[in-house]
């Protein structure tokens, strides 16, 4: 099968071929499993569909579809991207332009505040959970799927996430527990809240141009650029959650590579006492920090 021939009239299973060759030798290294993730959308079909279905023949509205993703994916737009959508936590998201493809790093933070979680709330109320630049809703609606007594705040900057991460609250079930505001980090809330998370942007501004085409080009830079030292979002928003949480509360972070030992100072000058160690991701990148604020 070379990756020359055209994918109009193939069969599914030569079309997969086709496209992984392609995307082999436009040097994609997981081009077997993005091929097969892109003939899956264009059918509608999950893995085992698409091996009950090989010999059958593409439509000729799925090829020209199929061309269009293949054109894209080869421009280096990442699968998530082509298709709108990504799985975190177990849950099926929608993305937009103006959300960052949610990471399974960030599943680390989802973790670390599940781990924490101890300390209940006070007898008849609600957990209360706020997501600061929740972009998708990835973290805020993870914890509400997993907490079936708490209820969520997620804010964000940008309206369009906003409405993809109401989106994603209805289609998952979770819009009664979950709200969404516009605002800069936590500017607008009120507390108290007994858990505040955020994967704020936090790439060192001189290094969004050394990340990976897929991040530079098509994750949106208000999502990736912390400042100078990557830090600015940490320093906005620190002091705004640890006012936030209620004796005892918890806020938990992701945090690029390295930077835990300052995130924790910071979170320290804010009154939180950083409990427990860093969480370190699948990579064994520290990538999730908390601190818990003192009984006052
Ligand atoms: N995880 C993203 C990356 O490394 C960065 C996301 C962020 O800045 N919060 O490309």
């Amino acid at each position: 099968m070379s990756e020359r021939e055209s994918i109009a009239g193939q069969t599914v299973e030569a079309a997969r071929r086709t496209l992984t060759a392609r995307f082999r030798s436009g040097g994609i290294e997981s081009a077997q499993l993005d091929a097969r993730a892109l003939v899956g959308a264009v059918l509608g079909l999950d893995l085992t569909g698409l091996i009950t279905a090989a010999s059958r023949r593409l439509a000729s509205d799925q090829s020209i579809r199929l061309e269009g993703f293949a054109r894209r994916r080869l421009g280096g737009e990442p699968v998530a991207r082509i298709l709108g959508a990504r799985e975190f936590w177990g849950l099926p998201l929608k993305l937009s332009a103006a959300t960052l493809v949610p990471r399974p790093d960030t599943e680390t933070v989802v973790e670390l505040a599940l781990e924490m979680l101890g300390v209940s709330p006070a007898p008849g109320r609600r957990l209360r959970i706020a997501d600061i630049g929740t972009g998708s809703g990835a973290i805020v609606l993870a914890l509400l799927s997993e907490l079936p007594g708490a209820v969520g705040l997620g804010t964000d900057i940008s309206l369009p996430a906003l409405e993809t991460a109401r989106s994603n609250a209805v289609q998952l079930g979770l819009a009664d527990r979950a709200t969404f505001v516009a605002c800069d980090y936590a500017a607008a809330l009120s507390g108290p809240f007994d858990l505040v998370v955020s994967n704020p942007p936090y790439i060192r501004s001189a290094d969004i141009a050394g990340l990976a085409a897929e991040v530079r080009n098509f994750d949106p830079p208000g999502a990736l650029d912390g400042g100078f030292d990557g830090l600015d979002a940490y320093r906005a928003l620190i002091p705004q959650a640890a006012r936030l949480l209620s004796p005892q509360g918890i806020l938990a972070v992701e945090v690029g590579q390295g930077q835990h030992d300052d995130v924790r100072a910071l979170m320290k000058a804010a009154g939180l006492a950083p409990e427990g160690a860093a969480k370190p991701d699948l990579a064994g990148i520290l990538r999730a920090v908390a601190g818990r604020k003192k009984p006052s």
